[in-house]
């Protein structure tokens, strides 16, 4: 694209290999419907402030209190980005500098436990995130991790068995959030029975932050001790993560950060998540966390009217799962089914999946990048169509080359925001 490489004019000069890579993922994203849920499309605005000399500067330490000289810009972007947090989330403190949810949910555990001590968090199976206590990530190295899941019938949350769980292991972090749980959450359960158990509630919206901040999810942010967050999932900033908590929590958090878990920050990043949360308050993004849940609605229902089951039933937020096993399918399968028709998806352990990790018996399917596109319900039904009908007919030539051409005129009636 002539436009695309004048943006990249000192890129394609100093390294074509690498901008003829840029170039053929902008194309890759221009033309395909992006339906995993955890990612988004950022605003060019953000993308300039990523992309910018804030990237020269170390600034270890917290603005005015900083381990190198020539900070002062630092401390301006990071105040901004931390007022702009706190005034947007209702929180008491912000730390923005964690890298990702990742490290954001090390220090947040770290600012409380000692290795060895006890997290009770939700199963990986059951929609957490790795995070939470598996074996693979370093929170089920570190600490002992007790898990939490959904119930059989229902394929909710059960919080009997947190309750249960919270009084017999008595956890020092209850941590309350997930990957693919397609509800909400009960946040002041939740406090209570961290309360009885005496432990700390950590929440990891990770995922919703964006709707919280857009007034279409409960906040967890007057229940929890801490909440972590990640800037580009649906709130729609550069990659990166962050840390709500209420004051008496802002000194253990911040050292947890740094020097506990990080260098110096990514000052490039800070200036990014500072021009994604103004954009919060913007016309840009009036009202677009209720049309990501309108949106998901609109898909899950299209995808109920063609036969498809999801688990639980729908979703309350921006995600839903489609179970395949009645179908006879792997997830897999339709993963690349539709990776080949242009649409992207990713496949997920459904609960009580009897399946493989790595063929799993669903497939996960999320609003917030074609809602930033500018698709409504409309669209979201000839999704669920064009989707249902691939899945239908899996292997079918015709099927899959109808449902290509659909897609591709959804991708071009509803370009990138990019030039
Ligand atoms: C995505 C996610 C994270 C963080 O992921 P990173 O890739 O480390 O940014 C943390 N928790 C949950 C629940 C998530 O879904």
């Amino acid at each position: 694209m002539a436009v695309a490489t004048r943006r990249l004019a000192a890129l394609t000069a100093a390294d074509p290999e690498v901008a003829e890579i840029l170039e053929a993922e902008l194309q890759r994203q221009r033309q395909t419907l992006e339906l995993i849920p955890s990612e988004n499309i950022a605003s060019p605005a953000v993308l300039e402030a990523v992309g910018s000399w804030m990237t020269n500067k170390y600034a270890e330490g917290t603005p005015g209190r900083r381990y190198y000289g020539g900070c002062e810009q630092m401390d301006r972007v990071e105040r901004l980005c931390q007022e702009r947090a706190t005034a947007l989330f209702g929180a008491e403190h912000a730390n923005v500098q964690p890298h990702c949810g990742s490290t954001a949910n090390m220090a947040a555990y770290a600012a409380f436990c000692r290795p060895g001590d006890t997290i009770l968090g939700m199963d990986l199976s059951h929609g957490g995130h790795l995070s939470h206590g598996a074996s693979v990530s370093f929170s089920g190295q570190v600490y002992r991790a007790v898990t939490y899941g959904v119930r059989r019938d229902t394929e909710l949350l059960d919080y009997d068995e947190i309750h249960e769980k919270a009084m017999a292991e008595r956890p020092v972090v209850l941590m309350v959030g997930a990957s693919a749980y397609p509800r909400t959450y009960d946040f002041a359960h939740l406090r209570a029975i961290a309360d009885e158990a005496g432990a700390r509630l950590i929440v990891d919206m990770a995922h919703f932050a964006g709707l919280v901040a857009g007034g279409a999810h409960p906040s967890p942010v007057p229940h929890a001790d801490v909440v972590t967050l990640t800037t580009h999932k649906t709130l729609r900033g550069p990659w990166g993560g962050m840390i709500l908590c209420r004051q008496e929590h802002a000194a253990a958090i911040d050292k947890a950060v740094f020097p506990g878990h990080q260098g110096g920050p990514l000052m490039h990043a800070i200036a990014g998540k500072a021009v994604a949360l103004r954009a919060w308050g913007q016309p840009e993004m009036a009202g677009y966390a209720q049309r990501v849940v309108a949106n998901a609605q609109a898909l899950a229902q299209g995808l109920r009217d063609r036969g498809l089951r999801l688990v639980s039933g729908g979703t309350d937020n921006h995600l839903m799962l489609v179970d395949l096993r009645p179908l006879g399918l792997t997830g897999r399968a339709v993963q690349e089914a539709l990776d080949a028709i242009g649409v992207t998806v990713n496949r997920n352990a459904i609960p009580f999946d009897q399946a493989s990790k790595f063929n799993p018996s669903g497939i996960r399917l999320g609003t917030p990048a074609v809602t930033s596109r500018g698709m409504g319900p409309a669209e979201m039904t000839e999704i669920a169509d064009l989707v249902s009908n691939v899945i239908g007919d899996l292997g079918d030539t015709g099927v899959a080359a109808a449902a290509q051409r659909r897609a591709h005129a959804l991708c071009e009636a509803h370009p990138l925001p990019y030039a």
